[in-house]
C-alpha cells in the first residue's frame, strides 16, 4: 500500500531537526525518522508525516584511540565508520552482518551481528545524546537515564531523535575461516562443543539449504577462529565488492527466486564457494563487510522480504523440523536462510534476546499481490506461534504480519513501553506505523 507522506527534510544539524519539530507541532503533523531505511514494515514513515532524512548528519565527532572510543553522529552508515577505524587498527564491537545500515537505525532496532560474545547492540553503546518531543537535547546514558537508555534502543524511533552516539570499540585483528558441513541434527551439539566452548572462535555464522534434494537438512558453518598472525598491509586493506562479480552472482541468485533447481544450483555453488575458503585468513574488519549488492533486487511484481526468529539453542531441532513443515504445507519461496547465536541480553526494554539464542534470517520472494501478502502473513504468523512455543521471539524490523497477542508474547514488555512512550512525548509527535499498528 502506498502511503504519502508530508514531506522529507535531510538532516544536516541540530537546528533542522528543531525547526521540523516546531513546523510539525505548527501544522499538527507526526515527525518519523528515517536512516537507511532497510526496515521492511513502516518503521520510518506514517502517513502525513514529515519524516527526517537522517543520513546527511554523519560527521564523525571525535575518535579516542587510547580508550578504543568513537562517537559520531547518527545517520554515519558502517561502511563510512568502518573506513575511519581501519586505519588505526579499530573495530566494531557489534553491527549487523552487512555494513548498509545507519548508527542510528542501528541502535533503534537493537540489532546483532556475528560476533558470539557480543550480545545486542545496546551492550557497546556509552552514553548518547536525544532531541526530545518538547526540542531539549538530553544527555542518556545508563547511569545518567536508565529508563530513557532502555527505552531509546530498540525504541524504532518513538523517544525523540538520537543526534550521537558513543560506542565502545575494540581491536581489529586477524582470523582464520573454517567451513564445516554438517547434518543439521549435529549442528547444535558441534556449536555447543567447537565454538562456545572455545573461546578462541570469536565469531560464527551457518546457512541451511533450501535446495529442494537438502531441504533444511544440510548445513555449512563458518568459524572465525582468532590467529597470532600479523595484520599485515594485505589483510588489513578493506574488501570492496567486486562490480564484475556482482552481475553473475546477482544472476544465479536470481534463478533461485523463480526455479527449484536454481535453489540447487545456488547451494551447489555455495558450497564449492565455502570449502575453498576454508583455511583463509581474514580480518575482522573484513569479516563484518560481506558482499551484500548481489541481493539488490527490484520487480514491479514480486518483492524479497526478509524476516527472523530467535529460539533458545536447545530447541533448534524442533525449531527446525516445524518450518520445515509450514515452508512446504504454504508453499512458501524460501530463498536463504542463515544462522548466527545471540547471547542473553534484556537491557532493552523491548529485547527479543531472552535467552542465548540461535537467530535464523529467513529470505522470502514473494508476489506483491494482496491476496499474496495475506497468504504470507499467514504464514508469517504461523511462524511466529512455532517460534513462541519454542520459547522464542521474532524480530520487528520488518513487516507487521504479528497480531498484537503475538506482539505481546514475544515482548511481554510492549505496553509498558508504549505507556513510557506516551509518557514522554504526550502530543505523539513521534509516531510511526508500527506504533499505529500495536499501540494500545
Ligand atoms: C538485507 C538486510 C540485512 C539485515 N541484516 C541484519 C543483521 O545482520 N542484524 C540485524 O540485527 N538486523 C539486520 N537487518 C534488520 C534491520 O532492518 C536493520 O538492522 C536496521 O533497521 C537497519 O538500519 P537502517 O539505517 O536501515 O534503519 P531504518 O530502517 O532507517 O530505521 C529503523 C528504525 O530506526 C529509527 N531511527 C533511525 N535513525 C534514527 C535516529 N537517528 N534517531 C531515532 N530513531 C532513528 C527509525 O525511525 C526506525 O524505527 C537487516 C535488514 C536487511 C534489509
Amino acid at each position: 500500500m502506498e502511503v504519502r507522506i508530508y514531506k522529507t527534510i535531510h538532516v544536516k544539524d541540530t537546528a533542522d531537526i528543531k525547526d521540523a519539530l516546531e513546523e510539525a507541532k505548527r501544522r499538527g503533523l507526526p515527525i518519523s525518522v528515517s536512516g537507511a531505511n532497510h526496515s521492511q514494515g513502516g518503521q520510518t514513515y506514517i502517513e502525513n508525516a514529515i519524516v527526517l532524512d537522517m543520513k546527511p548528519y554523519h560527521r564523525i565527532i571525535r575518535l579516542d584511540e587510547k580508550n578504543k572510543e568513537i562517537t559520531v553522529e547518527t545517520g554515519a552508515a558502517w561502511e563510512q565508520i568502518q573506513k575511519a577505524l581501519n586505519p588505526h587498527g579499530l573495530s566494531l564491537r557489534i553491527m549487523q552482518s552487512q555494513n548498509l545500515f545507519t548508527v542510528g537505525g542501528t541502535m533503534s532496532v537493537n540489532a546483532h551481528g556475528r560476533d558470539i560474545h557480543e550480545g545486542p547492540f545496546i551492550e557497546s553503546v556509552k552514553s548518547f545524546r536525544l532531541m526530545n518531543a518538547d526540542g531539549d537535547i538530553v544527555q542518556v546514558s545508563r547511569a545518567e537515564e536508565p529508563e530513557l537508555f532502555a527505552n531509546v534502543i530498540g525504541g524504532y524511533g518513538l523517544f525523540g531523535v538520537i543526534l550521537d552516539v558513543t560506542l565502545d570499540l575494540t581491536e581489529d585483528e586477524v582470523y582464520r575461516q573454517h567451513v564445516v558441513p554438517i547434518h543439521y541434527e549435529a549442528f547444535p551439539d558441534l556449536f555447543k562443543k567447537q565454538v562456545l566452548e572455545q573461546p578462541s572462535i570469536a565469531m560464527a555464522i551457518a546457512r541451511l539449504s533450501v535446495s529442494p534434494d537438502s531441504y533444511l537438512t544440510d548445513m555449512f558453518v563458518t568459524t572465525y577462529e582468532r590467529t597470532k598472525e600479523p595484520l599485515n598491509d594485505n589483510l588489513r586493506k578493506l574488501h570492496e565488492e567486486n562490480f564484475a562479480s556482482i552481475g553473475v552472482t546477482k544472476f544465479v541468485f536470481g534463478l533461485s527466486r523463480k526455479w527449484e533447481w536454481g535453489k540447487e544450483l545456488v547451494w551447489k555453488l555455495q558450497k564449492k564457494g565455502y570449502l575453498l575458503s576454508d583455511g583463509d585468513l581474514i580480518s575482522r574488519n573484513n569479516a563484518m563487510r560481506p558482499a551484500a549488492k548481489f541481493m539488490e533486487y527490484a520487480d514491479t511484481q514480486r518483492t524479497d522480504l526478509l524476516q527472523e526468529y530467535f529460539v533458545p539453542i536447545d530447541r533448534f531441532k524442533p525449531f527446525v523440523d516445524g518450518m520445515r513443515s509450514i515452508m512446504r504445507e504454504d508453499e512458501l519461496n524460501l530463498l536463504n536462510i542463515t544462522v548466527r547465536y545471540v547471547p542473553r541480553n534484556e537491557e532493552s526494554t523491548l529485547s527479543y534476546a531472552k535467552h542465548d539464542s540461535f537467530a535464523f534470517v529467513l529470505l522470502f520472494n514473494n508476489k506483491r499481490s494482496a491476496a499474496e501478502v495475506e497468504k504470507l502473513a499467514a504464514s508469517t504468523r504461523r511462524l511466529i506461534d512455532l517460534a513462541l512455543r519454542n520459547d522464542g521471539t521474532y524480530y520487528l524490523p520488518y513487516q507487521l504480519f504479528a497480531n498484537g497477542d503475538q506482539l505481546r508474547a514475544a515482548y511481554p514488555m510492549t505496553d509498558i513501553f508504549f505507556e513510557a512512550k506516551r509518557r514522554a512525548d504526550p502530543g505523539l509527535l513521534f509516531q510511526n506505523e508500527f506504533y499505529a499498528r500495536y499501540a494500545k
